[in-house]
């Protein structure tokens, strides 16, 4: 047994114990500070010759150009197989038709006789898509990133990606409109978006996930630079389940390991009030482990991993709704009744046939999201992170003058003569005209 006495009862343990139960793998930074910060200073002031360095040292290679050319992108059509061009098409179709929902309406409203208020929204024009290489070519990624940029009606996309940059992810990107491709990763690919380079084109945000390198970079740059922001800081990935006596097994073992094989940080839980479902949980994943190749990852998460029973259904969804989690699977009987429950999710899985693998490709909502409890305050990827608000008033003199003595009033009370002072003027030109 690979699994043995995970099991953990929930009122068993001490306030204390239960906080510690859902504590996140610590995130070791320290060491990762120095060297991003040495590698933005390097990139800010020798441009292309520090990319050059860094992507020899970390990437083992010497590019001579590190823009993939026009001719490389179009041949990648010919180099992917059929079988995943169908697959890719599906997806994106999916992706496409939720996203495209989330474009928001411009408001345009009359507040009061007079006083026209408008929000109007705008894409931001340059931005970078950051799509990780190291450990696998996530061309889903460039799915999630590129879909709701397009959608946003950004002009310049910038997509940078560690070298050897996959056919998949070349055949993905043309497939959303994406030409502008650089083989560059980690830590210095960040700095030169943020900063721009011979090469390669500053942008105003940057967005995707990556490794330590690439966060760490990602959170420094948006402190140093003003015109410069980031989507989210996407860590260690996660999996709540939570599961009663009508949940199958089987299923809620193959879901908790392909979200661990995502790699040796990521944390799953299962949350259930039968504990008969626990053990069989645990035996089902000792059985299905075996025929995976990523084998020594999945057992290297699952030292974080926690499988949990509780007295009700209730006690899981508070467990859920204070940890937060990034994914959340619900496969109980009434699904539609816990989900009316939940306060802090990223994104979830309603009932026995929503396996978390369709959301990480083909369903439609975004697969970038928010991790480490910050579902609590923040939401997954979508069209509005590439847009901005701009608002607009536009008053006539009637309008004004309806609202002149309430403006003066509330700026008096902030001590803002000035303020007063740019009423009363108009308000002197009105009686002025009408005097003459
Ligand atoms: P990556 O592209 O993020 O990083 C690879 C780059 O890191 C290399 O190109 C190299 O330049 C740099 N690097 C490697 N070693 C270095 C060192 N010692 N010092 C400085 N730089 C170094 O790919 P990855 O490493 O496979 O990481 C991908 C990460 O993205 C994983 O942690 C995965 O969990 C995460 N991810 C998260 C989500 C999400 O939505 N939360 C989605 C997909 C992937």
């Amino acid at each position: 047994m690979l699994l043995e006495n995970k099991i953990i009862y929930w009122n068993d343990l001490n306030s204390i114990q239960q906080k510690n139960m859902l504590l996140r793998p610590n995130i070791q930074r320290n060491h990762v500070k120095q060297v991003v910060k040495d590698i933005i200073s390097d990139v800010r002031n020798l441009r292309d010759e520090a990319l050059q360095k860094y992507t020899n040292k970390f990437d083992n290679v010497q590019l001579d150009s590190f823009k993939v050319s026009q001719d490389r992108i179009n041949k990648s059509e010919f180099l992917v197989d059929e079988e995943f061009k169908k697959s890719v098409l599906l997806s994106f179709k999916n992706i496409y038709k939720f996203h495209s929902k989330q474009n928001m309406n411009m408001i345009d409203i009359n507040i009061q006789t007079g006083i026209r208020c408008q929000q109007i929204v705008l894409p931001i024009e340059s931005i970078g898509l950051y799509v990780p290489g190291g450990v696998s070519p996530l061309f889903s990624t460039v799915l999630m990133l590129s879909i709701p940029a397009v959608i946003a009606g950004c002009k310049n996309i910038i997509l940078c990606s560690p070298p050897p940059i996959v056919n998949e992810i070349l055949y993905v990107a043309k497939m959303c409109g994406i030409n502008n491709i650089f083989e560059i990763g980690g830590a210095q690919s960040i700095a030169a978006l943020a900063f721009g380079t011979e090469t390669i084109p500053k942008v105003n945000k940057i967005f995707g996930p990556g490794n330590v390198y690439v966060t760490e970079a990602k959170l420094q740059l948006n402190q140093l630079l003003t015109d410069l922001s980031i989507d989210m800081t996407a860590g260690p990935s996660e999996l709540v389940v939570i599961a009663d006596h009508s949940a199958n097994p089987i299923f809620i073992a193959s879901d908790l390991l392909s979200q661990l094989e995502h790699g040796y940080d990521t944390q799953v839980m299962l949350l259930t009030c039968n504990h008969m479902i626990a053990e069989k949980v645990l035996t089902e994943m000792n059985k299905q482990i075996l025929n995976l190749s990523r084998k020594s990852i999945i057992l290297s998460a699952l030292e974080n991993s926690r499988f949990i029973v509780t007295n009700n259904l209730i006690d899981c969804i508070g467990i859920s709704n204070s940890y937060a989690p990034e994914h959340l699977s619900i496969q109980t009987e009434n699904s539609r009744y816990i989900l009316s429950k939940v306060l802090n999710a990223g994104s979830i899985f309603l009932g026995h046939w929503s396996p978390e693998a369709v959301g990480d490709y083909i369903s439609g909502p975004n697969h970038v999201l928010p991790t480490y409890g910050s579902a609590i305050v923040s939401s997954g990827l979508s069209v509005l992170d590439f847009q901005k608000r701009i608002s607009v008033q536009e008053l006539t003199s009637v309008g004004l003058k309806s609202v002149s003595h309430a403006v003066m009033c509330l700026s008096m009370v902030e001590k803002m003569d000035a303020h007063s002072n740019a009423i009363i003027q108009r308000m002197n030109f009105i009686k002025n005209r009408y005097e003459d």
